[in-house]
């Protein structure tokens, strides 16, 4: 967690009981809408990797995607698109992960980055860590080498960064919604 004299938080928009009775969505289209707030946002991403040879950034679809894009930009290196399954127009590799209910895949182009690259995963948000622990064992699979993963949201109740960690990957996030 980071202080700015921004408040990221008060940016982000809470819609209850979407898109599930029970859920409260944590909205970013109203932080992305803010010319300040998203510039604050991507530099406060980017600031811990300055320095540590990035040579791109994974995004996740689709959040990840805006703001991958402008953190990749920030640290002067290339975007690598994570997509859901049957969306990457090249040969592609998948994997799989567990969803509340049921299955679901992403998947990442086999060329998109060398073995050993040095490659950040961001991400707008992270709940159980289901999805990013999926994107990293992509990653592994092409042989990059993951400098860290950054999110603008943790959800800090259900876990996800320990699930990371336990994988030996640090998290980096910048606001936390308690008692998800
Ligand atoms: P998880 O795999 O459980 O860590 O979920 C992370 C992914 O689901 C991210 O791509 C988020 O955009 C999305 N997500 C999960 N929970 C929420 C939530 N409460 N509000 C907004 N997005 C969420």
């Amino acid at each position: 967690m980071q202080e700015s004299e921004i408040d990221l938080r008060a940016l982000v928009r809470t819609i209850p009981d979407y898109p599930k009775p029970g859920i409260q969505f944590r909205d970013i289209t109203t932080l992305l809408g803010d010319g300040a707030g998203l510039t604050e946002c991507i530099e406060q991403l980017a600031a811990p990797y300055r320095n540590a040879g990035v040579e791109a950034v994974a995004g996740i679809e689709a959040r990840g995607f805006i703001l991958g894009g402008a953190v990749a930009d920030r640290l002067s290196c290339g975007f690598v698109p994570i997509r859901k399954k049957g969306k990457l127009p090249a040969k592609a590799i998948g994997q799989d992960y567990e969803l509340e209910y049921g299955i679901d895949a992403i998947e990442i182009h086999e060329d998109a980055l060398r073995s050993g690259e040095r490659v950040l995963l961001v991400d707008d948000l992270i709940a159980t860590g289901g999805t990013a622990v999926a994107a990293a064992k992509l990653l592994k699979k092409l042989g990059a080498e993951i400098v860290g993963a950054a999110f603008v949201i943790d959800l800090p109740d259900l876990g996800g960064c320990e699930k990371l960690a336990a994988i030996g990957l640090e998290c980096h996030t910048l606001i936390a919604f308690e008692g998800d």
